[in-house]
């Protein structure tokens, strides 16, 4: 058995605390977020009582890749100013709209890590053919009061320091757990509910507790196919959409198509695009403690048009895109992006429309609510930020969710 036991004692008497052991896989926000969330519940907890009922658990993150999640950043050096270009290439921004999640997020403001983005928005009506100015109107600008937050110097920066911050967690990169079917039936022990996680060479990664599944519902299915969580259909129901992502960077501002240049009003910083394959443009150089870097810009493609070409040949998606990104941004010869690049994300976004399926206990009945599904016999979770909105704030209240399960029955 590989349960620790952990001797406290006090001036009363000696008790024998079991540390329960936590898998959590994916390293994506919403793993990092349950990790951190559930470190701080249980060190609060045990610093509450005489004598701990509750202790700090073990907790380990699996993840297949080597970073985190869809949190991603691309750049690359130009060889002759030793400057970059750099592509926030998933996720662009974030919100902060519960109260919750803004006090969880105010340190890492009050450090500058993360910063407001009061960008300028304009909507864009691209021209139809190549060569013609696109029509731009202001819309708005983000403001504090309706923040939308970026992580500096990189959006990845954030995870990082999350990660760096966690005192009871291991991280496991470049693991990637096999679904839980293959190898864990004979392996669940019927009086610890310890579950035992391989890794798809087969390779024992250990035994848990608990076993929090963050990964998106695509791979939780993958995952859980033919495992006794009930009611696996219900993880099929929210529809998570493909996204293209254009990458394009210029050698110098000077270089800039005139609509991009602040020469030409209105200066904007995000353009939603109209009467296009494209959906969003962001002008990556101009975000707040970005000036040191090369005119980057990133271009995120329609979701719907990305589900309907997401088993395309990359390069005839990448310049279907371009001939779009030409079209919104209206560059000639003299002013051509020196750096192209095209990234697939099979799941982006939540379809939003068909994610009003689920229920907080796999075992009560369907109450329409959405968030995270619990199997509390097996000590199963699956979460992830498309259990709700499919957003980073989504993240944080499904690890909200999930560490006052864990809580309530520990
Ligand atoms: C193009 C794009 C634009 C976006 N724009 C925004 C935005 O503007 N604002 C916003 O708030 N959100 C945005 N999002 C969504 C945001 O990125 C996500 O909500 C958030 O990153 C999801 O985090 P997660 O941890 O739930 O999932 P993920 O980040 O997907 O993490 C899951 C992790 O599980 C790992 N994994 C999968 N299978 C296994 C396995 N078998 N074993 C081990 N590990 C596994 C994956 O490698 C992955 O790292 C955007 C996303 C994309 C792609």
């Amino acid at each position: 058995m590989t349960t620790e036991h952990i001797l406290h004692h006090t001036d009363v008497e000696a008790a024998s605390v079991e540390v329960p052991s936590i898998a959590i896989i994916g390293g994506g926000l919403t793993g990092l977020f349950t990790a951190t969330l559930l470190e701080r519940a249980f060190s609060q907890a045990s610093d509450n009582t005489l004598i701990p009922q509750m202790t700090v658990p073990q907790i380990t993150i699996f993840e297949k890749s080597r970073s985190v999640g869809r949190l991603a950043t691309r750049y690359r050096t130009d060889d002759h100013t030793g400057k970059n270009w750099q592509w926030a290439f998933g996720a662009q921004f974030f919100t902060a709209k519960t109260a919750n999640f803004q006090q969880f997020i105010a340190p890492y403001l009050g450090s500058g890590l993360i910063q407001p983005w009061c960008a300028k928005v304009v909507d864009l009506h691209s021209a139809s053919v190549s060569g013609q100015s696109p029509d731009i109107q202001q819309k708005e600008q983000w403001s504090s009061t309706q923040a939308r937050y970026i992580s500096t110097p990189k959006m990845t920066s954030w995870g990082r320091v999350l990660a760096d911050e966690l005192k009871h967690t291991t991280i496991n990169f470049k693991t990637r757990v096999a679904p839980l079917a293959h190898y864990t039936q004979q392996s669940m022990s019927e009086e610890s509910q310890k579950t035992e996680l391989f890794d798809d060479t087969g390779r024992s990664l250990g035994l848990f507790d608990w076993v929090i599944c963050t990964v998106p519902n695509a791979q939780a299915i993958a995952l859980l196919a033919n495992s006794k969580f009930p009611e696996p259909a219900r993880f099929t129901e929210p529809k998570m959409l493909a996204c293209y992502t254009l990458m394009l960077g210029w050698d110098s501002v000077a270089q800039l198509p005139d609509i991009l240049s602040h020469e030409v009003q209105p200066v904007w910083d995000v353009a939603y695009v109209n009467g296009s394959i494209i959906d969003r443009i962001f002008i990556e150089h101009q975000k707040p403690k970005h000036d040191n870097l090369l005119p980057s810009v990133t271009i995120h493609a329609r979701n719907d048009w990305s589900e309907q070409h997401v088993d395309d040949d990359i390069e005839a998606v990448k310049s279907q895109l371009l001939t779009a990104a030409q079209q919104a941004l209206n560059w000639n010869e003299g002013s051509r992006p020196s750096q192209i690049d095209c990234h697939r994300w099979r799941y982006a976004a939540t379809d939003k429309v068909s994610n009003t399926y689920s229920n907080h206990d796999a075992s009560e009945g369907s109450n329409k609510e959405t968030g995270i599904l619990v199997d509390n016999q097996q000590q199963w979770i699956v979460s992830g930020d498309w259990c709700a909105q499919g957003n980073i704030e989504s993240c944080y209240q499904m690890a909200q969710q999930t560490v006052a399960v864990i809580c309530q029955a520990t």
